[in-house]
């Protein structure tokens, strides 16, 4: 059986380019003992994957040259020799980008290959209820803590971990404004889930923009773009004010945008944390029953952007680190 594959072949120089992968066709290995074979339906584009592909000293391992890229993936277990998984199961792992993988269940990204239920699509356990969905769930939970009344800023808002960090701070009480680029972004982040208010940064003032929708100040940022946008809720933040920085997608690569406003952390008396969701696996049995509990009954929305088949990964990877995905980048592999 042939495994289409899309390795890493090139470091990016700033942007990324296609020429940094390549197509290959490996066979699938026969399976040995205590091993599950999957067949991977569905592929999770995600913007931490622009940090691995450079050669630098970081929270984890650089993504080898000529070698699968990492990714999360869902799928089904075509063959098993492990009594923990049966033909038909569908699971939740991180074969990266490839169509098939082989693993004995233990060790994907510190957590085993996850039996997910049909209870919601197979796709949502890739984003609102899988990674971005806990992503989203610690940062405002245990970094943010909201309380009733309180204004909580999300940046990147329509995205996999905005959408989510926004749905459940509104459902605290927060007074919730997002940051978005675009009207159709905007209209959709308050529109259909629910914001009080979303600003379309590529539209003007951001700071200007900020004030007039939060007059009484910022108590709570969920940071994931950095650079001018981050600057300008720095100035507007309250005393004790709380920030997550999850991530800093503006200067992925690399045009990083230097912080004016830092002197707000220290008047304002400010908690600015930095966090990395895998280092808190203790927390995402409880975080993934709250969200796919919330998901089943309606209550949290999602949106998906769908690229179709493995060949298209590369060029629906460069368009999610500027944008042109609406929700979850996602790629359907079969
Ligand atoms: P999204 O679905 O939000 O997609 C990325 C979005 O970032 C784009 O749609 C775009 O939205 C926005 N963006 C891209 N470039 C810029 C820019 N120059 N300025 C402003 N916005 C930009 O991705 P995710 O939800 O998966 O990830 C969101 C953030 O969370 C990322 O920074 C990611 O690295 C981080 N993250 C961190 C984790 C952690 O453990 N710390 C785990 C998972 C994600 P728009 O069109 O609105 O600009």
């Amino acid at each position: 059986m042939k495994n289409r594959q899309i390795h890493l072949v090139k470091r990016p120089q700033g942007v990324v380019t296609t020429d940094c992968f390549a197509l290959v066709e490996a066979e699938v290995p026969p399976l040995q003992d205590g091993q599950v074979l999957v067949q991977n339906l569905w592929l999770s584009l995600d913007p931490y994957m622009r940090g691995r592909m450079d050669d630098v000293k970081s929270y984890s391992a650089v993504q080898p040259l000529n070698a699968v890229m990492v990714g999360g993936t869902a799928g089904v277990v075509l063959d098993s020799k492990n009594p923990k998984y049966a033909i038909g199961d569908t699971v939740a792992g991180a074969f990266g980008w490839q169509e098939f993988g082989i693993t004995d269940g233990t060790g994907q990204y510190g957590a085993p290959l996850r039996k997910v239920s049909d209870k919601i699509p197979l796709s949502a356990y890739l984003g609102v209820v899988g990674m971005p969905g806990v992503t989203a769930w610690h940062g405002l939970n245990k970094i943010i803590e909201p309380k009733a009344g309180e204004t909580v800023v999300v940046t990147a808002a329509s995205g996999a971990v905005g959408s989510v960090v926004g749905q459940l701070a509104k459902a605290k009480g927060a007074h919730v404004i997002g940051i978005a680029g675009g009207a159709t972004k905007c209209a959709y982040v308050q529109g259909e889930l629910g914001f009080d208010a979303c600003i379309d940064y590529k539209a003007g003032d951001v700071g200007k923009a900020l004030a007039e929708v939060a007059p009484k100040g910022v108590d709570g940022v969920f940071e994931n773009v950095g650079g001018a946008i981050f600057d300008a809720i720095l100035a507007r933040m309250n005393a004790f004010g709380r920030i997550a920085v999850c991530g800093l997608i503006s200067g992925y690569n690399g045009q990083a945008v230097p912080l004016q406003n830092v002197r707000s952390i220290l008047t304002n008396r400010l908690k600015v944390q930095g966090f990395i969701v895998s280092d808190h696996l203790s927390e995402w049995p409880e975080a993934l029953t709250e969200l796919g509990g919330l998901v089943a009954s309606g209550k949290l929305k999602y949106r998906e952007s769908i690229a179709q088949g493995l060949e298209s990964a590369p060029q629906a990877f460069i368009g999610l680190l500027k944008g042109d995905n609406f929700g979850k980048q996602l790629v359907k592999l079969v």
